[in-house]
Parts: C-alpha cells; sequence; structure tokens
C-alpha cells in the first residue's frame, strides 16, 4: 500500500509496567501505522500510585522495542489530545480486553474526537491468552511472590524481581 503521509500513531497508557498484551497491541498496530508513539501518561485522570516511575516504565518500554525502530517510548502530562497534535498523531492506539473495557473506551473515545475532530481511536484486540491480563494483575501476583514470567518480557520480568527484593 503507498501512502502519501506516513501514519504516526499514539498508544497511551500506564504502562506500569508494559505487559505481553501491551507489546501484542503495540505490534499489531504497526500494521496499520508506520511509526508508534507508546506514551506514558505522568497525570492519570483517577490517581494510582505507581510501581514504576514513569522514567522506568520508558527504559522498559525502550528496552522491549529495541529491535523496533518505529517504536517510540514518550511520556505526557496533560490532555492526550494536545500531545496528539504537538506530534501530529492522528490515530490513537487502545486495547480492548473484554466487554467491560468497552464502556469507558468509548467515552473516552467520543470525549477525544469532541476535544480535536482530526482524531480517530482504533481499537485492537489481543491474542485470546493476552485477555485477562492487566499491569495492575502483574503488580498483585509479583508483590506475593507469584511468577510473573508469563506476563511480561525478560527485560520487565529482571525489573519486577528488582523491585520486590528490594523492598
Ligand atoms: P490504563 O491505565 O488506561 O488502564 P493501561 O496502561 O493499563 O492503561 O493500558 C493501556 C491500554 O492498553 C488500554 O487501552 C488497555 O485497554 C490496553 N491493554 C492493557 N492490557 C491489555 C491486554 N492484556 N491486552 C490488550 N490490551 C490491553
Amino acid at each position: 500500500m503507498n501512502r502519501a503521509t506516513p501514519i504516526t500513531a499514539i498508544y497511551p497508557g500506564s504502562f506500569d509496567p508494559l505487559t505481553r498484551g501491551h507489546e501484542d497491541i503495540a505490534r499489531r498496530s504497526l500494521r496499520i501505522a508506520d511509526r508508534l508513539l507508546v506514551a506514558v501518561a505522568y497525570t492519570a485522570t483517577h490517581v494510582k500510585k505507581g510501581l514504576f516511575s514513569v522514567e522506568e516504565r520508558l527504559e522498559l518500554i525502550t528496552e522491549v522495542f529495541r529491535d523496533e525502530p518505529r517504536v517510540e517510548a514518550v511520556s505526557f502530562q496533560g490532555l492526550l489530545v494536545d500531545f496528539a497534535r504537538q506530534r501530529d498523531a492522528h490515530v490513537v492506539i487502545r486495547g480492548l480486553r473484554a466487554v467491560s473495557d468497552f464502556e469507558y473506551e468509548l467515552q473516552m473515545a467520543q470525549m477525544n474526537q469532541k476535544l480535536w475532530d482530526e482524531i480517530e481511536t482504533v481499537f485492537l484486540v489481543p491474542e485470546g491468552e493476552y485477555s485477562f491480563l492487566s499491569s495492575s494483575l502483574v503488580r498483585e501476583v509479583a508483590s506475593l511472590n507469584g511468577d510473573v514470567g508469563p506476563f511480561v518480557s525478560p527485560p520487565v520480568l529482571a525489573a519486577v524481581n528488582r523491585k520486590f527484593s528490594s523492598r
């Protein structure tokens, strides 16, 4: 397919930490976009206590996508649409795991549309085995000494293990 203008997509989230589910969505998105900004949100609307600092999350994303030059790890504060406009990214990627994700995602996509009418949200579905996976579950299992190896990439696993062994 020949496109006149390369498509830059933005995949926003907390990524605390990046899971194999996130990674699956990010790699799938490169089938429809030329470049992907994996964007760690500094200020979530709802305050969540983080396990990793934003800088640590960015380092892990960079490490996991070392093989993929089309992916860039970035962070942003404030409105997603403002950041997307600055970076000339007109496509937002979000992952849909289950029906439970849908209502919130629909509201957010429609709000973003209202805030900037040049943005389109694209929902991608992960491989079935990742449907149950979330960063919060990974944090919880790891905090209870469970093995999260199947759910995160090796650099993330090493970082999670370091976090909990230093506590
Ligand atoms: P948030 O803090 O908004 O929940 P996350 O960092 O958890 O953000 O997730 C960012 C995006 O990735 C969301 O669209 C979320 O639905 C999606 N996502 C998270 N985990 C998975 C997964 N296992 N499979 C597919 N999509 C996922």
